[in-house]
């Protein structure tokens, strides 16, 4: 984390960011490629899915934020070509066993691997797939960028350029480039003030894209998850979905006497998520990332989720 000075609820907040993601992860791997589920339906980390995972193991998306974390924890610049290479080789050598891992993601690393891996040759063939395929806007760099903003709390701008320059890695796409932009900028002034809006990075897009944006944050705010389902690998209907499951969940009332709290809202929101069906484990870490709960809030967000399900006592 980046040595702004910082109080206790924004530290909590930052600490909670890469936890909710794990959580969201974690709940969702069980449920992947699931069609839209019921609104009653109750949502366990089951583990299973692709993996197959334990439950309560989380899966590719933290499994890469961590990489992201560990040398933003070091307090080096992510923009700094050091730094990139070390994310890309910690990438490259936790592929070689990971359980799943995004195609995109995968052809990426794989060819950077036989050029000598580095960020060098990740941008090369990051750029390469998309020259051939005309595809390369996967939700793959949206799922991991939410550490990206722990380490620029002190500079929005300087943040904004690390997101996109760490999502090219792998994601030539402007579109994931400008997601990862959009979500971090909004995680980092979560942790700074509490407040969550997704639209507080849009001055960071480029002008002939920012309109465009703006009427997709507008549709994902007025929709459910599920309208966002059929194409949640692409990671402009993932971040919609995600960003949907937060802003159309209601915020619990507090009422302690009756086991309910404003930050229950977190579990519910990444519930919403996970029903929407289709990369539920993706989709989830991504909204885990951005539920500006503190890690306070979040154990106290799960311990109501357990009582919920019928998994702890009162
Ligand atoms: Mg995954």
């Amino acid at each position: 984390m980046s040595n702004t000075k910082l109080t206790s609820a924004q530290r909590d907040r930052g600490v909670g960011i890469l936890v909710g993601a794990a959580a969201g992860d974690a709940l969702g791997a069980g449920h992947e490629f699931n069609p839209p589920m019921k609104a009653d339906l109750q949502i366990g980390m089951i583990g299973g899915g692709l993996g197959p995972f334990a439950p309560g193991e989380w899966t590719d998306d933290t499994s890469m934020a961590i990489a992201i974390a560990e040398i933003a924890a070091t307090g080096a610049d992510l923009r700094a070509e050091k730094s990139l290479d070390y994310i890309v080789e910690r990438w490259h050598w936790w592929a070689r066993t990971a359980k799943g891992i995004g195609n995109q993601t995968a052809t990426v690393l794989s060819a950077a691997g036989k050029q000598g891996v580095s960020a060098v040759t990740a941008r090369e063939e990051s750029e390469a797939l998309h020259r051939r395929t005309g595809r390369s806007a996967g939700n793959g760099s949206l799922m991991r960028t939410a550490p990206v903003a722990l380490a620029y709390l002190h500079d929005e701008a300087a943040l904004a350029q690390a997101a996109r320059t760490i999502s090219e890695l792998t994601h030539f796409d402007p579109d994931a480039g400008d997601a990862c932009v959009l979500w971090c900028t909004a995680i980092r002034h979560a942790v700074l003030t509490g407040e969550l809006d997704v639209r507080i990075g849009l001055t960071h897009i480029d002008a002939d894209r920012r309109g465009l944006w703006r009427a997709r944050l507008a549709e994902a705010q007025e929709r459910p998850p599920s309208a966002f389902t059929a194409a949640n690998g692409w990671v402009v209907a993932a971040l919609q979905a995600a960003w949907s499951a937060i802003a159309t969940t209601p915020v619990p009332a507090e009422e302690p006497a009756a086991g309910a709290f404003r930050v229950g809202h977190l579990s519910r929101a990444l519930e919403a998520a996970v029903r929407s069906g289709g990369d539920t484990d993706t989709v989830a870490a991504i909204a885990g990332g951005a539920t500006r709960c503190g890690l306070r809030s979040l154990g106290c967000a799960m311990a109501v989720a357990a009582r919920s399900q019928g998994l702890a006592g009162p």
